[in-house]
């Protein structure tokens, strides 16, 4: 097992090495040659902003595609239809979706929903019989999670987490240099997450479909990073809230928390996620012999940074081609990301995230992993 990852870990920096000219599909084919093998038809549910984002940059993935559609909305489906080529069978709506378990021509549906609408729509997707592809957070409490996974696993598909971060090209090199120990023991890691929100009517500020406030949405990269970049699991957490405006910031709508963690090998974090402050993305690890800064380190990119030996020049791709396109070779061909980005992974988050709200509520130390 152990020599199998290190095998596919090998493979997969190899083909960062190809230049930045390269198209993204190519990097991982391991070939020249046109990919030939099976191609992951996907439906995406929710066509807002970022399921957007995802049908554009599947335009060029080689191994996935665009066939289906599920909202609420007939005039967006109608337009998707054109712009995408998606023919009338592959379209549904959120009362009707549960029927795509008699459509063979979709394999699995990416839910790009408001996030207290995952569960339920995954656990949908799941008994269904496709394969869930969910974004992030993929609940909004670990609880939700759990239940997603046991749903999943109970109907024998994937469930994948939209991290688009554990395939990008400059990110993986960092987690490359960790592992081979370039930077020393890992002392500490900064995550700095945050974007200034408008319009105060938007779900996003609603506990309700969002779970929270700031670190569901953008505190949570923070959160991941820590525990990619450090590369252990967290065993305590400490957390304290501002709230500079509670008429936007509702009570459980976080607007901006600076959190904590201590890690087994006595690493320790400190970050802060706000949804008041602009350019702040910027990720900071610094072992005993080395560091890397990435600044912005989970924005679409490009992704910037240096380290002690000089800048990261890994290929610029656009996030969710690869992503799509490894989500693909994860589900025919059981290959494995550098960071996992199954529902396990994504729970592993959620915990973490009920830990900082309940340090937050309490004022106390929350420990972990016991
Ligand atoms: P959005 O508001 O632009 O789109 C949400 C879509 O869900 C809309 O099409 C909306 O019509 C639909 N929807 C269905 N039921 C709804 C309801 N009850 N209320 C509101 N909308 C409803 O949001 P978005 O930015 O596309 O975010 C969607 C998901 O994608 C979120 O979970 C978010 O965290 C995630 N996201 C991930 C990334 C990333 O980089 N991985 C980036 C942005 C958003």
């Amino acid at each position: 097992m152990e020599s199998r990852r290190k095998f596919l870990e090998k493979i997969t920096a190899s083909a960062f090495a190809i230049p930045a000219m390269t198209r993204p599909g190519q990097l991982f084919s391991n070939t020249k040659t046109p990919y030939e093998g099976p191609v992951l038809k996907v439906a995406i549910m929710g066509l807002g902003s970022y399921g957007t984002r995802v049908a554009e940059a599947m335009k060029t993935c080689e191994r996935a595609k665009l066939v289906g559609v599920i909202s609420g909305t007939p005039s967006k489906i109608t337009d998707w239809q054109a712009k995408y080529g998606i023919p009338e069978k592959n379209c549904y709506n959120y009362q009707n979706f549960d029927a795509i378990r008699d459509n063979p021509d979709i394999d699995a549906v990416y839910v790009i929903t408001p996030n207290g609408l995952h569960k339920d729509q995954v656990i949908r997707v799941a008994k269904a019989g496709k394969h869930a592809i969910c974004e992030k957070p993929m609940a909004i409490n670990a609880k939700e999670g759990k239940e997603m996974v046991e749903a999943c696993k109970a109907a024998g598909v994937k469930l994948l987490v939209g991290y688009r971060m554990h395939f990008e090209p400059n990110t993986v090199e960092v987690i490359r240099m960790r592992k081979a120990r370039e930077l020393g023991q890992i002392m500490f890691f900064q995550g700095l997450s945050g974007f200034t929100i408008g319009d105060p009517s938007q779900w996003r500020l609603n506990k309700k479909l969002a779970g929270g406030g700031a670190m569901m949405d953008i505190g949570i990269y923070s959160v991941n990073g820590a525990r990619y970049m450090v590369g252990e699991e967290p065993i305590w957490v400490t957390a304290q809230e501002t709230k500079t405006d509670p008429v936007k910031f509702k009570p459980g709508v976080d607007e901006t928390i600076q959190f904590q963690f201590g890690f087994p090998s006595g690493a320790v974090v400190s970050c802060l996620s706000t949804y008041s402050m602009n350019n702040l993305d910027r990720f900071y690890l610094n072992g005993r012999e080395g560091f890397v800064e990435m600044q912005p380190s989970t924005g679409y990119g490009p992704i910037k940074g240096r380290t002690h030996k000089g800048p990261l020049t890994e290929p610029i791709v656009t996030h969710q081609t690869l992503q799509m396109d490894e989500m693909a070779a994860l589900i025919f061909d059981g290959k494995q990301p550098v960071v996992p980005v199954d529902g396990e992974e994504g729970l592993k988050d959620l915990v973490i995230i009920d830990a900082i709200y309940k340090a937050v509520k309490t004022g106390k130390k929350i420990k972990l992993g016991s």
